[in-house]
This record gives C-alpha cells, sequence and structure tokens, in this order.
C-alpha cells in the first residue's frame, strides 16, 4: 500500500533497530533466492569477457537485465564509454547512495578448466569484475522489488573500463554523475580472503600507482678504456641505488609507499663493449597525495641529478595512474557497525599495508575524490572450513573464484545501503 508522504515521514521517525534488521532479513532472503540466477548471470559474463572501452555486449546484457527488473531510469554509454547509470527511486526523497560495479575483463589467455571458461580468446575475467556486476544486478532487483521500504535514492554504476587508465571512473564522474550523491560504495572481490569475509580499510583502500621510465644518455666506447666513456650502466646503477632513499629518507613512515625499479635495460650482452644509454623502468605506489608529489618530484631530480654528477643525462617520462582511494573513515566505521551486527559475516578483516592487501590501482579513488563513502573487498576465496586448495591470485591465468562470494556481495551492498539509506517501515 503506497503511503502519503507525511505518514512515511512519521514511518521514519518512528523507525526501530528491530524493524530495519526486519527488513533487511527481508532484503537478504530475497538475495539468497537470487543466488542461482546471480550465478548464472556471472557465468555468461565469464564466458563472454570484454576488455576495457570495449565492454558494449556486457552493457548491453547488463541494460536488459535492468529492464527485466523493471528499471527504467537508465543512462547508458556514460562518461568516456560504455558505462551504465540507473537509479532506483525509494517511497521518498531520501539520501543518495551511489554503488558501483567494473565490468571490463583483461587481455589474458584463460587458463581455468572452467566449464564457463572464456570463449574468446586472449581475454579473461581474471580480476572478478563478471562478479561484481552479477552482484550489483541482484541487489538492483531486490531494491527495486523493494523499494517501499527506503526513502531516498540508490545509484547503480556499472562501470567500464577500470583496467586501462585513464579509467572509466573519472569520467562518469566528470560527467554529473555523482552530483546529487550523498555516499559512494564500492567492492572487489579478493581470492585471499575466505568466502563469508569483508575487508576493510579505515583510510588508504588502494594505492596511486604512477609509472616511471628513466633514460640515461651516456657515451659508449671499448670496455678496457673506460675513462674515454661516459658508463651509463653505473650512472644506472647509481640512480637505483639513490632512488632507495625516497621511501627510506623523504617519504613519511604512517603512510605507505613503495618505489620499485622493475626492469633495467643496457648494453647488447657483449663483454667488451660500455653502453651507450640505459633504460630504468618501475613503479611508484603511494597513499598521500602530498607524499605522492614529493616523491614524484625528487624521483626526477635525483635521476637527472645523478646523470648530471656522471657527465651523463637522464630523461623521465612520469606517468600519473589512478589516486589511492581514501575512504571516509565514519562511513566505513558505520558501515562496519552494521556489517558485524547482521550476524552474514564470519569475520571483518582490516586491509593494510602489513598484509599486502593495498597497493594496487583502482580507479575507484576518483568517486571518493567527489564524494563520502567507502571501499570493501569480499572473499571469494575457499571456505575457512575446504580442505587448504591452492588459490590464484587477481589477474592470474589460473584465478577462479568461490562462487558463494556472490551472494556475499550482494549481502554486503543491502547491508551498507540498511544503513545508510532511511528505512521505512510499513505493511
Ligand atoms: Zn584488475
Ligand atoms: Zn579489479
Amino acid at each position: 500500500m503506497l503511503q502519503t508522504e507525511r505518514a512515511i515521514s512519521d514511518a521514519i521517525a518512528s523507525v526501530t533497530d528491530e524493524k530495519v534488521s526486519a527488513i533487511l532479513a527481508k532484503w537478504l532472503d530475497h538475495a539468497a533466492s537470487l543466488e542461482e540466477e546471480t550465478i548464472t548471470i556471472r557465468r555468461h559474463l565469464h564466458r563472454h569477457p570484454e576488455l576495457s572501452f570495449e565492454e558494449k555486449a556486457t552493457a548491453n546484457f547488463v541494460y536488459l537485465e535492468l529492464l527485466s527488473a523493471k528499471i527504467f531510469d537508465i543512462q547508458r554509454n556514460v562518461g568516456s564509454g560504455y558505462g551504465i547509470v540507473a537509479k532506483i527511486h525509494g517511497a521518498a526523497p531520501g539520501p543518495t547512495i551511489a554503488l558501483r560495479a567494473d565490468m571490463d575483463a583483461l587481455p589474458i589467455d584463460e587458463e581455468t578448466d572452467l566449464a564457463f571458461k572464456s570463449e574468446t580468446p586472449g581475454v579473461m575475467h581474471a580480476c572478478g569484475h563478471d562478479i561484481h556486476t552479477a552482484a550489483l544486478l541482484g541487489v538492483a532487483q531486490v531494491l527495486q522489488a523493494n523499494r517501499a521500504d527506503f526513502a531516498g535514492t540508490v545509484i547503480l554504476i556499472f562501470q567500464h573500463a577500470e583496467e586501462v587508465k585513464p579509467g572509466g571512473a573519472k569520467s562518469i564522474v566528470e560527467a554529473g554523475h555523482l552530483d546529487d550523491a550523498d555516499l559512494v560504495f564500492g567492492i572487489h572481490v579478493n581470492p585471499s580472503q575466505a568466502v563469508g569475509t569483508v575487508g576493510y580499510s579505515l583510510k588508504y583502500g588502494s594505492a596511486a600507482s604512477d609509472t616511471f621510465v628513466i633514460d640515461i644518455q651516456g657515451s659508449g666506447g671499448h670496455a678496457s678504456s673506460p675513462h674515454t666513456t661516459v658508463d651509463s650502466v653505473v650512472v644506472a646503477a647509481e640512480t637505483i641505488t639513490n632512488l632507495q632513499t625516497l621511501v627510506s629518507r623523504l617519504s613519511n613512515p604512517m603512510d605507505p609507499m613503495v618505489v620499485t625499479v622493475s626492469s633495467v635495460d643496457a648494453g647488447g650482452g657483449a663483454t667488451n663493449i660500455i653502453a651507450d644509454t640505459a633504460r630504468i623502468v618501475g613503479t611508484v605506489r603511494s597513499s598521500s597525495a602530498k607524499g605522492r608529489e614529493k616523491v614524484k618530484v625528487h624521483l626526477i631530480e635525483i635521476a637527472k641529478m645523478t646523470a648530471i654528477m656522471n657527465g651523463a643525462e637522464a630523461s623521465v617520462d612520469y606517468h600519473d595512474g589512478y589516486p589511492a582511494i581514501v575512504n571516509t573513515k565514519s562511513v566505513v566505521e558505520a558501515s562496519l557497525v552494521a556489517i558485524e551486527a547482521s550476524g552474514v559475516f564470519t569475520q571483518t578483516i582490516e586491509s593494510n599495508a602489513a598484509n599486502g592487501a593495498m597497493m594496487n590501482g583502482e580507479d575507484f579513488a576518483y568517486y571518493l575524490q567527489k564524494v563520502p563513502g567507502a571501499y570493501f573487498t569480499v572473499g571469494v576465496g575457499p571456505d575457512a572450513s575446504d580442505v587448504p586448495v591452492a588459490t590464484y591470485p587477481l589477474h592470474n591465468s589460473h584465478f577462479v573464484a568461490n562462487e558463494a562470494g556472490i551472494l556475499s556481495a550482494m549481502k554486503l551492498f543491502l547491508v551498507v545501503l540498511s544503513k545508510h539509506l532511511k528505512v521505512v517501515p510499513h505493511d
């Protein structure tokens, strides 16, 4: 039965924890009844992965699923690609909360023996974005069917191109799709977490991931006469050593940072030739924006000055990647209260640099630069009671997710929404 606005605001004012729990329980039951369907959706997506900025069929599939859930407030081709933004309107005006799932796959040849393995050679859902999308479609169905239960609006973002910079998120924010949002939530599956667990971080949910290429120009010659050359190999070695001070002496120990030289290239393998040029390639993973900028400036300076000191020249090509995810502490804490009280999850785990959970890049960071919110990880590893089995990390051609994680992800979104939307008790 439809309620009047007055009746709704009275109902909201009179809401008790018990009533919120009862409504949440109904949503969770509904989600559980959709488990098989969402697994089928996930397997379809897994079979038909599409690369970043090419998710045309995936987006079309999502669009049709939303229509069949009777959701009609849909915008397609948002931002710089095939992103979709859909809105579900509750019983009355209230908070606007955005939920994001990414849709793109990776240029990896799948090597699992899943019955539903990728049918597209060289492309694989190895980062679990098929799970994110399937879970958000399940959440969409639950919310649409139960929209009389809440006041407010839920914005569903099915984002294109998370894996390839500049990513889809920034363009979706710039196109204004978060202008009305009060909060934003995102999730990512994590195969190193047991299914049923939720990972969180009170501050940094991921690292800014920048890359650099340093080209050193020396002057080559005969290996027997180094005094007639400028040895680019020695300059490279010194540069690499000097770069080690960026983290140890420049960055704030409270803000995690990694500077890695991942590859060095010089000379052609001859023992009697001093190389003209050397190339150093690496990545900088940082958390605070201030630390990130500082390290960038100094990295370029160290490379150039070390070369000059040795009579060589260095040019630095520095690429800014995604910024770090900075969660809103109060939102994480409020969400955790609901997550823990729900009794749905076996454990909440704080992810941090110490357990290696956060130094990846993620363009969800752009949403959090716009509005407060939080990013959680969802376990898709073996059940704690399972016989230990080999698990492969994300971005691995053997990556297999525990599909029970799909329902976990749906429940996580619903629990968080029950906390932050205004629940409207009614008959
Ligand atoms: Zn990925
Ligand atoms: Zn991912």
